[in-house]
């Protein structure tokens, strides 16, 4: 293979311009990037070795080496983990990083360079971060296995790589970087040991220093300890060890929101090491995101992302799973029925929302942050989770109409305010909060001093559909059926004024169901309104307002379906079109006034007008007329 040259993508050298241009301060964390994808490498060696011997015929001492040498001013980070082929190299490290190097640069672009290493670790582009130190990257890499050829990657981060043959006798990769002027810091052992104490500590095998260019002795004490986390008691461990081993794993660069370190003795054993993110990663609510917990089997890496031992819904999730249960040569396949899993699964979930129900009792601030980013993700749990049911139900937070500001209400807290002679819980979903609060269809509930609950997320409708019930008492939705309130004599007395007053507006609602007839269902006296005009209903068992726009948005065909049109016979509209209609039936006037009358109910649920334009002459015409 002779010397070929490429050009890399757009996107990638934007980011290697923004990588390398960026003034921030912490190149050091390139080190802590290349151990990573060192680390890495021997992970997927090491896993491959255990059904494939061929992979690891040399039969390795796993390590990383560091290696500076201060005459040529290069610093060399050399694994003996899987290696690359020429083809991986090329795709690995000059066509497109794994997580979308587009959404980087925007983010990069946005954030105008400031959290260079956060966003470098949550786009996967860590590798360019070897460009903030080094005017020139070289990786020799030697893939594992038969027949495979070493391989050089080149390039000066200035538009080009070049890739041809090398010579390289064991497998691995090694990376040799040309410092920049005024880098020679990563020259030395004192600077590099501080850097492996700092973030790669934990790193499960050897990092070792050589300097004037050569390997470190085999028995070299290494710069890091190795210790795995998830072994270690809490009270040995500092908040920072923890925290440089969440980023290690998520390449989220904040620190975690909890640690959660669990030992599980008993019928089954396990340890884990869990973390609650503090906030919601730019990829957390994409569908068929890979999620999961990393496995290892008697401190071996088994495999990254293991869905199996977390439920979708706490996919927000991340940490180690460390069991000597299992069989070493397990795949994910054998893995999907194993008792053993399901019990660390039904464990660590039971663990997760424990320190959620703890976080909600003793830092209410924080689990409203922790809420506000993860509630909805939270909420799929109800419709999946039938087990946790309660407990999720417990986790619930909720805007109201009572709620003001940033407050948020529970379920219990709702039901523990509720008058005495409120039985039922009620709630409203909307669009937004502002809609909900807005909304004509609360009126009446919110006037005899009930709360109602706001449910703003577009999983909502199926959250409310697994709720039902809350300690006995039944969600009602104040947008459906026939609403009523109170005691049962106040039921019985509103029952009777309502029937009174049809009598009395017969002829108008006849009217109006006439002239509306291919819109609405019925149309009635609402016992629901005290400030607005008119609303519009749904049938007890009919789909919502936004239970339709929910499935128009989601390209599904929703069937017609007519709605009921409620007037506030309170209303002095209401009353002036039951005059009018006295006064002369084939008013022009009139008719308008149904049209707008029902442009108006369809605002007041969130939707348009349904033809906009006729609404908003009509609206000026009766303006100029007045
Ligand atoms: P990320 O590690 O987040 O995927 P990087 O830009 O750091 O992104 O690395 C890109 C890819 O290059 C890695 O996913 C891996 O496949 C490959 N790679 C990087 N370093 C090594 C290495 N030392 N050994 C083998 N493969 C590597």
């Amino acid at each position: 293979m002779s010397k070929k040259t490429h050009v890399f993508k757009a996107e990638i050298q934007q980011v290697l311009d923004l990588v390398i241009h960026s003034l921030y301060s912490k190149k050091e964390i390139f080190l802590r990037e290349l151990i990573s994808n060192a680390s890495d490498a021997i992970d997927r060696a090491q896993y491959l070795g255990l059904t494939d011997k061929s992979v690891v015929a040399d039969a390795p001492q796993w390590k990383i080496d560091l290696i500076a040498d201060k005459d040529d001013r290069t610093l060399v980070i050399s694994d003996n983990g899987m290696g690359m082929s020429e083809e991986e190299a090329d795709k690995n490290l000059g066509v497109i990083a794994s997580s979308g190097t587009k959404a980087f640069v925007k983010a990069m672009q946005e954030k105008s360079g400031a959290n260079v290493p956060e966003l470098i670790g949550q786009f996967g582009v860590g590798f360019y971060s070897a460009f903030m130190v080094a005017e020139e990257v070289t990786v020799i890499t030697l893939k594992r296995g038969e027949g495979q050829k070493a391989v050089k990657w080149t390039s000066n981060g200035g538009g080009a790589y070049a890739l041809e043959e090398a010579a390289r006798d064991k497998p691995g990769t090694t990376v040799v970087l040309k410092l920049r002027e005024g880098m020679d810091e990563y020259l030395g052992e004192w600077r590099l040991r501080e850097l492996v104490k700092k973030y790669s500590d934990f790193i499960a095998y050897p990092i070792r220093f050589g300097e004037k260019g050569e390997a470190p002795k085999e028995d070299a004490e290494p710069l890091n300890t190795m210790k795995a986390l998830w072994k270690r008691p809490k009270s040995e461990v500092k908040p920072e060890e923890y925290q440089e081993f969440y980023t290690h794993l998520t390449h989220d660069h904040h620190p975690p929101l909890r640690s959660i370190p669990l030992s599980v003795e008993g019928a089954v054993e396990f340890k884990a090491l869990l973390f609650l993110p503090k906030e919601a990663g730019f990829d957390l609510l994409m569908p068929h995101k890979k999620h999961g917990l990393n496995l290892y089997v008697r401190n071996v890496f088994i495999g990254a992302d293991f869905d199996l031992l977390l439920p979708e819904y706490l996919r927000f999730v991340k940490g180690v799973v460390d069991s000597s249960d299992l069989p070493l040569n397990v795949s994910r396949e054998m893995l999907q029925d194993d008792a053993v899993i399901r019990k660390i699964k039904s464990n660590i979930t039971g663990k997760v929302l424990a320190t959620l129900a703890e976080m909600q009792k003793d830092a209410a601030d924080e689990y409203q942050a922790f809420f506000t980013s993860f509630g909805r993700v939270l909420k799929e749990g109800l419709h999946a989770d039938w087990e946790n049911a309660d407990k999720l139900k417990g986790l619930l937070l909720f805007r109201s109409a009572k709620t003001e500001n940033n407050g948020f209400l529970t379920l219990k807290g709702y039901a523990d305010a509720m008058p005495e002679a409120q039985k039922d819980i009620y709630y409203l979903i909307a669009e937004d909060l502002e809609a909900a609060r807005q909304s004509p269809h609360i009126e009446a509930v919110v006037g005899r001093g009930y709360d109602v609950l706001f449910f703003t997320d577009p999983i909502d409708q199926w959250v409310v559909d697994s709720l039902r019930e809350f300690d006995g008492k039944k969600l009602v939705a104040v947008d459906k059926g026939q609403l009523e309130l109170g005691t049962d004599e106040e039921k019985a007395e509103a029952k009777k004024k309502l029937e009174a007053a049809s009598g009395e507006f017969q002829k108008l609602t006849g009217y109006i169901k006439e002239r509306l007839k291919e819109e609405v269902s019925e149309v009635r006296l609402s016992p629901r309104l005290t400030d607005s005009a008119c609303c519009l209903v749904a049938d007890e068992n009919a789909m919502s307002a936004s239970m339709e726009r929910l499935m128009r948005a989601m390209n599904q065909e929703v069937p017609k379906q007519l709605r009921i049109l409620e007037l506030n016979p309170e209303h002095a509209l209401v009353r002036r079109m039951q005059a009018m209609l006295e006064a002369d039936p084939s008013s022009a006037r009139l008719a308008d006034f149904v049209e707008l009358l029902h442009g108006q109910a369809l605002l007041g649920e969130g939707s348009a007008p349904k033809n906009p334009q006729r609404f908003n002459r009509l609206v000026a015409e009766l303006m100029a007329a007045v």
